[in-house]
Order: structure tokens, then sequence, then C-alpha cells
């Protein structure tokens, strides 16, 4: 394995940072590379270089983008091994996490090149004798992709594949930690597969001195950012400055609802797995359990069996289901908003200790809408119950805080699906709590339309009196 030595990745050559800093290993400390310290001359070289890439690249044949998509995905099949295992050190997930995250990859790679071949266009009706009217679908230009370190590899292809496959250029500025998987080594196999140079280009270094400058640099057409709710509004400013095209990914805090008629056991499975995946620290998470009072005692207990039976520790260790935290402050974040919450009442009822990043999936039970667990997203491996008494109930609570997923359990389907269409969040899973799906709408999010008329028979023009 190649081990990141702080370069960026512009115009097709590794150019080495004027100052880096270490990447850790987040079980061990132990320091597996390093990454260079970008900022805004890196910025501008690689936007330039971006900018003079993307006419060629655009003018391709849809077919020759989809190869080099393809042929990436059978790299990264190739390499999944090394990748996996990587994903393991940087990020401090188990292995099924990262193999996870990489089949998804290698999906979003070929599901992107399908897309180069099938964004058409369309034939508008003439509203003059003569005239062909086109509708053409371009692409945007340079975008820039900004990338949280929690899925660093799958993140980045989301608006990487699309983009590329669409005839844009990519400027990738990976989180500080996590430059290697989805940095360096995603950047290695796009050039292995024929990206020419400027098509792909890597940035890597601190949000503000690193990302700020790229999201607000004049030729970037569009910021793709996936990351905090905080930082996202500081996109949707800059971007608001120039009018660029934005996609956020933001955070939220999300609900599993359990209703009085659901299979408890089944539930509880869910919701252990909702809570406690990779430590509670991905945008899906269920942040708050919404349970009704008739089945409350029992889902409780089942989930504290479960969290109970979780092995902590290090990734590469036989039998370890939940790794590190990513970092000391983001552990803090957690234990502070357990502690707040117990002060206001809460009761902390399972785990919630730790050593080190080795953080103790925790249930937190007598949770009411005004404590931090609630309100807050907590990007950790608690599970914190509210107890209601109504369904009625469970849905004005379910609809109070911003989401990205809810879910809900019940034992009727219908009334689920009842359930799921008044609630307020983007995406509803009723008896899962699993999984998102993307598509077609990526050909509108990274293309624009261009309304080209051609008059084919010559129009006489008076000029009216
Ligand atoms: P997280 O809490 O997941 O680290 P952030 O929103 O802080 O979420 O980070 C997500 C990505 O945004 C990272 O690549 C980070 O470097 C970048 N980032 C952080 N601050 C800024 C900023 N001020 N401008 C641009 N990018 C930023």
């Amino acid at each position: 394995m190649r081990i990141s030595d702080g370069r960026h990745y512009i115009d097709g050559s590794w150019v080495p940072g004027a100052a880096t800093a270490p990447v850790t290993e987040k079980a061990t400390g132990a320091e597996i590379g390093t990454y260079a310290l970008g900022d805004a001359a890196d910025v501008d070289r690689a936007v330039a270089a971006a900018v003079r890439a993307q006419p060629a690249w655009a003018a391709l044949l849809g077919e020759e983008r989809a190869a080099v998509l393809r042929r990436a995905a059978a790299i990264l099949e190739r390499r999944a091994d090394e990748f996996e295992e990587m994903l393991m050190r940087e990020t401090g997930g188990v292995r099924g996490k990262a193999r996870g995250e990489i089949n998804a990859a290698i999906g979003k790679f070929l599901e992107s090149a399908s897309l180069a071949r099938r964004a058409g266009g369309d034939l508008l009706p003439a509203f003059k004798p003569g005239k062909l009217i086109l509708n053409q679908r371009v692409p945007l230009g340079v975008v820039a992709a900004i990338i949280p370190w929690n899925f660093p590899i799958v993140l980045a292809l989301r608006p990487l594949g699309p983009a590329l496959a669409l005839g844009n250029t990519v400027v990738l500025k990976p989180a500080e930690l996590t430059p290697i998987a989805g940095g360096q080594l995603l950047v290695e196999v796009l050039e292995e597969a024929g990206a020419p140079p400027g098509v792909i280009n890597l940035v890597t270094g601190d949000g503000p001195d690193a990302g700020e400058p790229l999201a607000a640099h004049p030729d970037v057409a569009m910021i793709h950012f996936t990351g905090s709710t905080e930082i996202g509004r500081l996109m949707a400013r800059i971007a608001a400055r120039d009018f660029k095209r934005t996609s956020l990914e933001l955070g939220g805090d999300n609900a599993l609802v359990v209703l009085d008629d659901a299979d408890v056991e089944a539930a509880a499975s869910c919701g252990a797995w909702a809570s406690f995946e990779f430590q509670g620290q991905t945008c899906i998470t269920a942040g708050r359990h919404i349970v009704h009072e008739s089945v409350a005692d029992a889902y409780t207990d089942a989930l504290v069996a479960k969290a109970r039976a979780l092995t902590v520790g290090d990734p590469f260790d036989a039998g370890v289901r939940l790794g590190p935290m990513i970092s000391e402050g983001q552990r803090d974040r957690v234990d502070d908003l357990v502690a707040r919450s117990v002060k206001m009442g809460a009761r902390l009822v399972e785990g919630g200790t730790h050593d080190g990043l080795f953080y103790r999936p925790a249930v937190v039970t007598g949770v009411t809408p005004d404590m931090p667990l609630f309100t807050e997203e907590t990007f950790g491996p608690v599970a914190a119950i509210t107890v209601v008494s109504s369904e009625e109930e469970a849905l004005e609570l379910t609809n109070r805080c911003p989401a990205l997923v809810n879910s809900v359990y019940t034992g009727d389907l219908m009334r689920g699906l009842a359930f799921a269409e008044r609630v307020r969040s983007g995406m509803v899973h009723v008896n899962d709590a699993m999984g998102r799906p993307t598509g077609e709408e990526d050909i509108d999010e990274f293309t624009q339309r261009r309304w080209i008329g051609i008059q084919r028979a010559p129009l006489t023009w008076e000029v009216s009196s």
C-alpha cells in the first residue's frame, strides 16, 4: 500500500504541499501518513486546471467518459482489500462497514457511467414555421466537492461520479480526518482509469483554509457539500453571492417511532442498528426513539440487551462490532449531550462510559423534548428514548426537529403508510431504517439546460409602425 505523503493532485500531477499534517489510525493513534495543508493558491491552481480540462472532457462521447468510470469501478474492485484496510484505519469503522462502503462506491461508479449514456435533451414544439428548437443538457463546468469523514469514499463519489459522467470536471476536498481513502486512493483509481489531466483534482487541507476558498472560487460553478448544517449554511451563503448551484447534504435529528402494535423485538433490532452502527456517526443515525408507552419497557429492555452485547474495540480485532469514535472532540460532544440531559432528569440505563475513543453504546430513557439529546443531532452511539401516549403525539414530536430520514414501526403497514405520509422528512421508512436510493435526479443536479432555436426557413422582419 502506498502511504499518503502529503500531496495534492493537480492537472494530472502529484504535487507536494508546502506544509503537511499527520493522518492517524483512529483506534491506535498511530500515524499512517500525512496530508498536504492546502491553501488558496493550491485551490487556484486546481480550479484553473479543471477549467482548462473541462471543454475537451465534455466534448468526448458520453460513452468515452462512461468507459473511464467503468474502468474505475473495476480498479476499485481489484484494490478493494487495500481500500477496506485504509477505511478501517482512517475512519475507525469495522470491516463490514468498510466493505459495504466499497461495494456502494463500485455501484456508484457503474450507475454514474450509465448516466453518461442516458442524459439526453429535448426537441421542443416549434412556435414559428420552420423553427427547430433544441433543449440541450450541458455540463455546469467545474464542480467543487467538499466531503466529510464518515463515509469518505462513497460520499465523494455521490457528486464525483455523476459530475464526471455528465461532462463536468471536479476539484475534490476530502475531510482532514480521512484524506487518504476518500482523497488520494480514490484519485489514484481515476488516474489509472484514464481520467485526463485536470478532470479530477485533489486539494487536501482544513475547512477554512482549503474548503472555503474552493467554494468561493469564481470559476467554480457548483458547490457540492456534505457535512454539518453549520458549514452547509456558510456554503449556501457563499453560493448565493455568485448564484452558484449547490447540492447540500446536511445533518438532521432523525426519529425512529415505535407504535403500540409494533413487533418490539424487530423494532429494537433495527433501533440498535440505527443508533449504534458506525458508533452512531452517520447522517441516517436515529438520534430519537419515540416509543408508545404500552411497549416502552419491553423496547427499552430489548435495546439494552442489544447494546450490552456489542463489543467495542479495535476494528481489526475479532468480534469487535463498534470501533472508536472519530475524535476526542466528537466523543466529548456526545458525553456533554448525555450529561446535560441527565442533569435535566433523563436516566442513563446502559453504557455511556468510555476508554479513550472507545465509547460503550448508551441507552438513555426519560428523554423529554426540551433536552439536548432530543433537540440536537447527537452523532454518537446513544439511543435516546422518549415515551409518548398516542400516535398523534409521536407524529408531533417526530416533526418537531428537522430530519433527513424518519422511521416508523407498526404491525399494520397501512397505518405505517398513513403515518409516513404525515411525516415531514424527505425520506420515511416503514418497518426499516436503512438505505437511501439515488438515481435519475443526478442528471438534473449536475447539468443545466441550454435552449437553442434554429430558423430553417428564412423569415422577413418588418419593424412595426
Ligand atoms: P463534520 O462535523 O462532519 O466534520 P464539517 O461540516 O465540519 O462536518 O466538515 C465537512 C467538510 O467540510 C470537511 O471536508 C471540512 O474540511 C469542510 N469544512 C469545514 N469547515 C469549512 C469551511 N469553513 N469552509 C469550507 N469547508 C469546510
